[in-house]
């Protein structure tokens, strides 16, 4: 079945049907719940010499989802969006309940961004096999031990295994991911080089709102004050940045003034707080230019989780990104 942009019942509750009916030509988005209509659609605008873009999401589009689109919509002639909250990468089950579903704001998102196709697989179709046989999914154990994966065992088992199965049903194309989730990126780029997908990764930068938080589908989970409190991630980022900056090379001291600037927020609960090799997020000895390092960070904040990043080493940010370092008090000890 192929679905032009209108009211639609959530993927949940739409029937699920084996083929899609001829694309369209005009606006509008077209909807595929199955794989192989999927598929065959992305084909077809292959075969007519069009180009693909894949955005991957798991849907409750904000801006930071929207600019992937809108970069992916630039660079290729097609855009397609897959929304389906892969249950596979949530140890827990309140949190995949808790998970935020907007689908007809996300179809108009995905429209206005300058997205044409949208893939809402149930998840019947993405997991087939019998319940209890856990299927031959991917893995990454290299870079999937620490940080996210220490805190949530088995969670990059799930993001490698629905990448394998979602880049295969889109073939050859360019695929759109955030640098939002830095260590997801690195697992996504390994996957995708381990099973040879034809598929082009292509980072995109981290949207924040203007205060500096960066945008996540969670964050409207978060009540007033503890949306101000979650404001400590990028303030710790920024004074880790600052440090560097400054001349701060060795890795545990930036660490550490990043963890006492979320140690002065009660409401925030912080994971970690660390500066990491950006290849291969083993932690990082020294923050002095000669391997590319990234700091990265997540706490929780009111039961929900965050995470962060930034490139302590990068260009000055231009507005509406990371905003330029507040002063802040630098410590070398
Ligand atoms: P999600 O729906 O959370 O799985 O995210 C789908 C894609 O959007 C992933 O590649 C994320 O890294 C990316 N993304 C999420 N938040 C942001 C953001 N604030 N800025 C840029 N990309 C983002």
């Amino acid at each position: 079945m192929t679905t032009t942009l209108g009211p639609l019942a959530p993927p949940s509750t739409r029937p699920q049907t084996a083929r899609p009916g001829p694309v369209p030509d005009g606006a509008g988005v077209e909807v595929h719940e199955t794989v192989a209509g999927y598929a065959a659609a992305l084909d077809r605008f292959r075969d007519a010499g069009l180009t693909v873009g894949v955005v991957p999401t798991m849907g409750a589009l904000h801006d930071g989802h929207c600019s992937l689109i809108q970069r992916a919509a630039h660079e290729c002639d097609v855009v397609a969006v897959s929304i389906f909250v892969n249950p596979t990468q949530f140890g827990d089950p309140a949190d995949l309940a808790a998970y935020p579903r907007t689908w007809q704001s996300d179809l108009a998102s995905v429209e206005a961004a300058g997205g044409r196709v949208v893939f809402s697989p149930s998840v019947a179709e993405m997991y087939p096999e019998p319940p209890g046989d856990p299927g031959s999914g991917a893995s990454v154990p290299e870079l999937s031990g620490r940080w996210e994966g220490a805190s949530r065992p088995g969670h990059f088992d799930g993001v490698a295994t629905v990448v394998v199965k979602l880049l295969t049903a889109a073939g050859p194309c360019r695929a759109y991911f955030g640098e939002k989730d830095f260590q997801q990126l690195a697992v996504v780029r390994r996957v995708v080089r381990d099973h040879s997908l034809p598929a082009e990764i292509i980072g995109c930068d981290t949207v924040r709102a203007e205060d500096g938080l960066a945008l996540s589908s969670r964050n409207v989970r978060l009540s007033p004050d503890q949306r101000r409190a979650a404001l400590a991630l990028s303030r710790a980022l920024r004074t880790g940045a600052t440090l560097v900056a400054a001349g701060e090379a060795r890795g545990p001291v930036v660490e550490a003034a990043m963890a006492r600037v979320v140690a002065a927020e009660p409401l925030v609960d912080l994971d970690y707080a660390a500066a990491v090799d950006a290849d291969d997020l083993e932690p990082a000895p020294r923050c002095d230019g000669r391997r590319p390092v990234r700091l990265i960070i997540a706490a929780t904040v009111g039961g929900v989780r965050l995470i962060d990043n930034l490139d302590p080493l990068g260009a000055p940010r231009a507005p509406g990104r990371l905003r330029p370092a507040e002063p802040v008090e630098l410590s070398f000890t």
